[in-house]
């Protein structure tokens, strides 16, 4: 870091949400903005390639490695909660599947400036940039998934609709085309944009109410002229925002912590999309590791770097659909993810065979959780308790969800390609043993939210995403998400970091 430390704007994290509006603040000339990210560059071939998110998801180097709280619906099991800690976040760990979500998921927020008519014309200018596209080289047998509800298969499904397809995906020349690609980077011509990697934040610093900078894990300070924008994601921004003394007081006087705003709800609201998975191995269906696929596996290098393709140009999460499991409403209530490769259903996920795998999650879940510090301590993980299963009704759509998962799966059109169910398999066929198999099985799609909720009243967050109670402090980024879209969370966090741009570049003041 250079000798200045004084900004007009200072972005706390550079992930998904914190690309698109440090990019957004320098672009309309806002002031000087100084993006700073705890985790490591994102310059790296490894980064770009899509197969490599199976080895990036619990690296010590660009993964969080969050886990959750022992979850009492679960048998007291804990779950992973990756995180990406490198420049675009978990925007560049993710499968770039590119969902929306539903227009009646931004209407239900029912906050102000927040309807799915005022949203839609940033996700078109986000997607001038993102360049969505149809996954060029899906495997054959998700493209064979993708004609299991509707005979084409050759449009990518909708959460406004049941039907299955190829997913989207933001990936350019079958390489990851990530918020720092399309925001950030670029932006840094401007000249008024300086980003800092292996840069952690421990702290916001208030002058009476006013934020006016941060503290840094080492202890230097950096001081911000107009104010500071939390983008450190569902997980680190409720975190951050409690150490530095606006939370809920009991909880943080029993910390030490000196409040500067009783704020109850802060770090309430967690939720996340539950999935239970099902898995098929056969021979010649998926990819895997075989004595077949070896050939195919030594060239993948070169098949990739030569034409794009293979293996490694797999996202993994290749296809999906959504259906109405419980016929609630007319309203698809779930979302299949379908990858075809082989995964291990004893904890490993390199495991030797071919194959495939589905899961199925619940769009709109009810269950809410709670974020809490374990400590004062900068470096200290938050107790992440999901909450998952906490209401009977996310219970009810996986188990109607299974069932037709499962259904889809036997009648989809994979002829040779097709693979037996090996994990559960038959033995778990009633409601009562699904139910017990989700509860021993059940995941998450790694899309936490909700835990700086926007709105109106108690929501520690406004509808101009201003934290309540102190001045020049914004939020954006998943946390201020007061319910989860119905599908993939990357481009509606996106989108509230660009949105986020223009609304601070008019409120904030010096
Ligand atoms: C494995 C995985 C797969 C996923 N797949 C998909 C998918 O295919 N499609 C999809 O739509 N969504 C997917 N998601 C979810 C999606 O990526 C996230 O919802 C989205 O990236 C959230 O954006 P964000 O800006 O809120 O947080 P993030 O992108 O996580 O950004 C937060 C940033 O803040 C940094 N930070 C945290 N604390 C500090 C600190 N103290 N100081 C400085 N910096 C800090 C972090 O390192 C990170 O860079 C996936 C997520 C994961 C983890």
């Amino acid at each position: 870091m250079n000798a200045d430390t004084s900004f007009d704007f200072i972005v706390v994290g550079a992930g998904s949400a914190g690309c698109a509006v440090s990019a957004e603040l320098a672009n309309a000339n806002a002031g000087t903005v100084c993006a700073l990210e705890a985790g490591c560059s994102d310059r790296s071939a490894f980064v770009k390639t899509p197969f490599a998110i199976m080895f990036m998801m619990g690296s010590q180097k660009r993964d969080w490695r969050h886990v959750t709280t022992a979850q009492a619906a679960l048998g007291h099991r804990t779950l992973k909660v990756p995180r990406g800690k490198m420049i675009g976040g978990s925007g560049s760990i993710n499968s770039m599947v590119w969902f929306r979500g539903r227009c009646d998921d931004f209407d239900n927020w029912a906050v102000d400036g927040w309807s799915s008519k005022e949203v839609v014309p940033a996700f078109e200018e986000i997607e001038k940039r993102m360049t969505p596209q149809l996954l060029a080289h899906p495997h054959p047998v998700a493209q064979r998934f993708a004609r299991a509800l509707n005979s084409d298969g050759h449009c990518a499904p909708s959460p406004e609709q049941e039907g299955a397809g190829i997913f989207n995906v933001n990936m350019r020349s079958s390489k990851r085309w990530s918020p720092a690609d399309a925001f950030l980077r670029p932006a840094q011509a401007t000249g008024n944009l300086s980003v800092f990697s292996d840069t952690r934040v421990a702290k916001i610093v208030f002058t009476d109410r006013k934020a006016t900078g941060v503290e840094l894990t080492d202890g230097r300070r950096l001081t911000a002229r107009k104010g500071v924008v939390l983008s450190a994601g569902s997980i680190e921004s409720p975190a951050i925002l409690m150490r530095s003394g606006v939370g809920p007081a009991a909880h943080l006087h029993s910390l030490n912590i000196k409040v500067v705003k009783d704020a109850p709800e802060v770090g309430r609201n967690l939720h996340d999309h539950p999935v239970i998975g099902l898995y098929h191995a056969g021979p010649n269906s998926g990819y895997g590791l075989t004595l077949r696929q070896l050939p195919q596996w030594a060239f993948a290098p070169f098949s990739y770097l030569l034409a794009n393709k293979g293996p490694l140009a797999s996202n993994l999460v290749e296809a999906g659909a959504f259906f109405n499991a419980c016929a609630r409403d007319e309203k698809p209530d779930v979302q299949v993810h379908f990858i075809p490769y082989k995964m291990g259903w004893r904890g490993r996920t390199k495991v030797w065979g071919s194959g495939y795998y589905a899961d199925v999650g619940v769009c709109r879940p009810k269950s809410r959780g709670q974020l809490k510090l374990t400590s004062s301590d900068a470096t200290a993980a938050p107790a992440i308790d999901l909450g998952l299963l906490t209401h009977p009704d996310d219970l009810t759509t996986l188990i109607a969800g299974f069932k037709r998962l499962r259904t889809i799966l036997a009648n989809a059109p994979f002829d040779e390609r097709r693979a037996p169910e090996a994990f559960p398999a038959q033995q778990v066929s009633t409601d009562e043993q699904i139910e017990h198999y989700i509860r021993e099985r059940l995941g998450t799609a790694y899309h936490p939210v909700g835990t700086l909720r926007m709105g109106t009243g108690d929501a520690p967050v406004s509808s101009r995403l201003q934290v309540r109670g102190v001045d020049n402090l914004w939020v954006a980024d998943a946390s201020v998400m007061p319910q989860i879209t119905s599908a993939n969370t990357n481009a509606p966090s996106i989108m509230i970091g660009f949105r986020a741009a223009r609304i601070i570049a008019k409120d904030g003041k010096q």
